[in-house]
């Protein structure tokens, strides 16, 4: 081993070994996609350095390998090639973080690149945890796609900035953890500018066009079709240019195919990302004759009013509306400049009603952000949301009671989505929500009971993935988010 560990060292052309003097790591420029070998070549890049703070990583490898460009294929490559899209992804969110955050974890997230054989990757508030699995006859390293990586990063620097919403009760809250990963993987792609002037090529300008930016984890999509056709997009993961419209959560099905929209999270995340992209390729459109350098400004500038939104956004089963609404207020009280794209990508998906569009002239000038965080933060000093008791009796639990962190932070700012015929929604209330939210992780089979041998009624689902368990308390059962993840169970079934 020791004797391998310092061939690795070496910067020769052996496979597996750097393929130039180390002046840099060779990174994809996104996802590497489903042909091989990938269209797009990777490319060398600076030497990323993950110990800077705030949002310090670490990936655990032992001994881990010297800095150079390596043959994609490689443990090595994988290596410097998730480091980079980490790094890109950490310098990036850093500009916006309030000052004196940390990681969830702590100082330091941990990264670990390949933890086994699964179709998937997650956040569990340890680390970031990445897989590999075999299909067609290829193995695919969820870890190796900067789409990804950015993607997972992304739900640990939401958990930076509204750790409430990591064990929310409520099927928005969940599904904008995914849209805010998916656009973290957006965002973190705009950094290289090799990859803004060939999406501004491959789609002669228009950036609301479907490429490679809207396109999320092209290759882990075309593995997951392998085994279950319908489960994915025809050609990615997700891709952020759809024309899904809003519909109240509690009233989809728990599950559907990709090509339609269920309150699974990942599935209704793509309301919110649409939505998003749309405005990112509108504001791109608003200087007379944009360069790659406006596709970065905008992407920086949306990236800070979003970082504002979410912190002034309270956490309500309406949360995308409000969330949009938190966008168009902050952008209003920064000069305004996005103002028509936001608002008319927000009304186009039904995320803000009409009515609650016209609406927000009189509110911005009601309330201007800053008061909106305060009052957040008046009340959300403990960073958790309040326990909301359910019935156990409805989930087989007897007469001990459900507790569920219940979205119910109070309202300064009324919005709402739009009804599919006329009008604007009344949203649910937080307790509905929970119980909606509740009832879709049962039919999913993604609640781990554990063995609380009192526990006589519960539907037990023996194969599919958990990402929540039940831990009992002294007032009851106590529904606890154990990870996010980027969305595929092949063990579904079982
Ligand atoms: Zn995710």
């Amino acid at each position: 081993m020791a004797a391998s560990a310092a061939r690795r060292r070496r910067p020769s052309r052996e496979p597996g070994e750097p393929s130039t003097a180390v002046s840099g790591v060779n990174g994809w420029q996104d996802d590497p996609g489903d042909n091989v070998p990938p269209t797009v070549p990777a490319e060398l890049r600076p030497v990323p350095d993950l110990s800077i703070a705030p949002l310090r990583m670490r990936i655990d490898a032992t001994p881990a390998p010297a800095a150079g460009a390596y043959e994609p294929g490689t443990p090595e490559f994988r290596y410097w090639s998730a480091a980079e899209g980490l790094a890109r992804g950490a310098a990036f969110w850093r500009q916006f973080l309030p000052e004196g955050t940390t990681w969830q974890p702590g100082e330091e997230l941990r990264v670990l690149l390949d933890e086994g054989v699964d179709f998937n990757a997650f956040y569990d508030r340890h680390a970031l945890n990445f897989f590999h699995g075999t299909a067609g006859g290829r193995t695919v390293f969820s870890g190796e796609s900067p789409d990804i990586v950015c993607h997972e990063q992304g739900h640990a620097v939401l958990d930076v900035l509204r750790p409430e919403l990591f064990d929310a009760g409520s099927i928005e809250a969940a599904a904008f953890h995914e849209s805010f990963a998916d656009i973290c993987a957006i965002l973190a792609g705009l950094q290289l500018q090799s990859l803004r002037v060939a999406i501004l090529s491959d789609t002669s300008g228009d950036v609301s066009r479907s490429s490679r930016l809207s396109r999320l984890a092209e290759q882990l999509g075309w593995a997951i079709r392998q085994m279950s056709r319908d489960a994915v997009d025809p050609d990615c993961l997700r891709n952020a240019v759809n024309s899904f419209f809003y519909h109240s959560p509690e009233e989809l099905p728990a599950r559907g195919p990709a090509a339609a929209l269920s309150s699974e999270p990942h599935s209704f995340s793509r309301v919110f990302t649409g939505a998003f992209f749309e405005a990112l390729a509108g504001g791109f459109r608003q200087p007379a004759t944009p360069t790659e350098v406006d596709l970065q400004k905008v992407g920086f500038d949306l990236a800070r009013l979003l970082a504002a939104a979410v912190q002034a956004a309270p956490v309500v089963p309406e949360y995308f509306s409000q969330v949009a609404a938190a966008l168009i207020a902050a952008d209003a009280s920064n000069g305004g400049k996005y103002r028509n794209v936001l608002t008319s990508a927000f009304v186009r998906r039904g995320i803000l009603s009409a009515h609650a569009a016209v609406g927000m002239t009189a509110v911005q000038a009601a309330m201007p952000l800053a008061a909106a965080r305060a009052a957040v933060a008046e009340v959300a000093s403990s960073r958790e949301l309040p326990h909301l008791a359910l019935a156990g009796a409805d989930y087989g639990l007897g007469d001990t009671p459900l507790l569920v962190r219940a979205a119910s932070e109070p309202r300064r700012l009324v919005t709402a989505a739009a009804a599919i015929g006329v009008g604007s929604i009344s949203a649910p209330s937080s307790e509905r929500a929970a119980r909606a939210f509740v009832e879709d992780l049962i039919q999913r089979g993604h609640i781990d009971a554990g063995d609380h041998g009192e526990i006589a009624g519960w539907i037990v689902h023996p194969h599919t993935f958990k990402t929540h368990c039940l831990v009992k308390s002294e007032n009851g059962f106590v529904l606890s988010r154990i990870l996010f993840d980027c969305g595929f169970h092949p063990h579904m079934v079982g």
